[in-house]
């Protein structure tokens, strides 16, 4: 059996060490020693500033969106369903335009022109899927033209850069998961990393109930904090990542290198390293792309079919700038197995079951 994921398992000695300090500090949340620990090891490991832990990615995109001030945002229909409930949950008004046909990231021109068409948007909410990087050269751009926020859900994309530049430090927030299902995770939780040390020390209060140490209550604010015992799962899980990285751009090439040929890869940013988050293929419709997933499922190989359907079927009541392109690729898109515990080997059986399925 070759499952679809599977999560990274924290070092339970190591684990234990740090749990043994908790427990005699008494101090269990609320920004502690561990949690600040994790805050600088991981700026320090991904190259970045202002980078605010919370509970988790989803709470970590609505904090963002109300640490900016934004509430219209121009959106990507191609993506995990949180990147739009967090924002409807909180009632802010989000409209979707069409993605980039061959990397299936939200396409610029087509946030260009929806937002020449409505300007009460007041930002750009884009996910870089599947660890591929947004083309973040022109959402730059656009950001200046239009004088709009860019905020990216970045939960795929632990650990790449764009050139020699974390693709965190792009746009005015990034979002990330660290959700067990994540390239590197603290079981549930998440962050945020900022441009502005502004927004970050307004996130920061908000996170708190809105409490600002030294000044009281300064926001409306929500719980949003990582506790120690999270902290002390990342710490952990985080003197493997080299490791983890490593292998998991090692299976994703093997992949890609193995089925180019034979079906639709989305296009990677030239620019930017792989951290092997996850491996789409695209077949050419719905009915093979089931296909596929019943006779890979026939021999123990688990894939599913995300992301879909388009977000735009789901949250219908939003507005449309036409999404054609998302309507084609969920059809055909599935995930193939991609995690650390994963061999090579592994990668090599599930490409023969491929070509071995009549799909292809
Ligand atoms: C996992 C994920 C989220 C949600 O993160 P949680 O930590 O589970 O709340 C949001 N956006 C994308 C693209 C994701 O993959």
């Amino acid at each position: 059996m070759i499952a679809l994921n599977s999560p990274l398992k924290p070092d339970l000695k190591r684990l234990n060490q740090y749990l043994e300090t908790i427990n005699e500090r008494g101090w269990f949340t609320n920004f502690g020693p561990l949690h600040d620990e994790l805050t600088e090891r991981l700026q320090d490991y991904l190259g970045v500033e202002n980078l605010l832990l919370v509970a988790n990615g989803t709470i970590a995109l609505q904090l963002a969106g109300r640490a900016l001030g934004v509430d219209n945002l121009i959106t990507t229909p191609f993506s995990f369903v949180a990147t739009t409930s967090a924002f409807q949950w909180q009632k802010d008004t989000l409209s979707f335009a069409d993605i980039d046909r061959k990397s299936y990231n939200l396409c610029p021109n087509s946030a260009r022109s929806a937002i020449v068409q409505d300007e009460s948007i007041n930002a750009v909410l884009a996910t870089h899927v599947y660890g591929n990087p947004c083309d973040v050269e022109n959402f730059d751009s656009l950001s200046k033209e239009k004088n709009v926020k860019v905020i990216y859900d970045a939960a795929h994309t632990f650990g790449v850069n764009v050139g020699n530049k974390s693709v965190l430090s792009f746009g005015d927030a990034s979002t990330l998961s660290f959700h067990a299902t994540k390239v590197f995770h603290t079981v549930e939780g998440g962050a945020i990393v900022f441009k502005s040390k502004e927004s970050y020390e307004k996130a920061k209060h908000m996170i708190n109930f809105g409490i600002d140490p030294s000044n009281g209550i300064v926001e409306t604010g929500i719980n949003g904090k990582l506790s120690e015992y999270q902290a002390a799962v990342g710490l952990v899980n985080l003197d493997k990542m080299d490791n983890v990285l490593e292998h998991r751009a090692e299976l994703f090439q093997l992949y890609s290198f193995g089925l180019k040929d034979l079906m639709e890869l989305p296009t990677w940013h030239s620019n930017a390293n792989f951290n092997g988050a996850y491996m789409p293929v695209k077949l050419e419709n719905r009915k093979k792309a089931k296909q596929l997933i019943s006779k890979l499922a026939e021999e123990g190989i688990q894939s599913r079919a995300y992301f879909s359907p388009s977000l735009d079927s789901v949250f219908s009541n939003c507005k449309n700038h036409g999404t054609e392109n998302s309507d084609e690729v969920v059809n055909g898109i599935l995930c193939l197995p991609l995690h650390f515990h994963m061999t090579k080997k592994n990668i090599s059986s599930v490409i023969e079951a491929i070509k071995r399925s009549g799909t292809i």
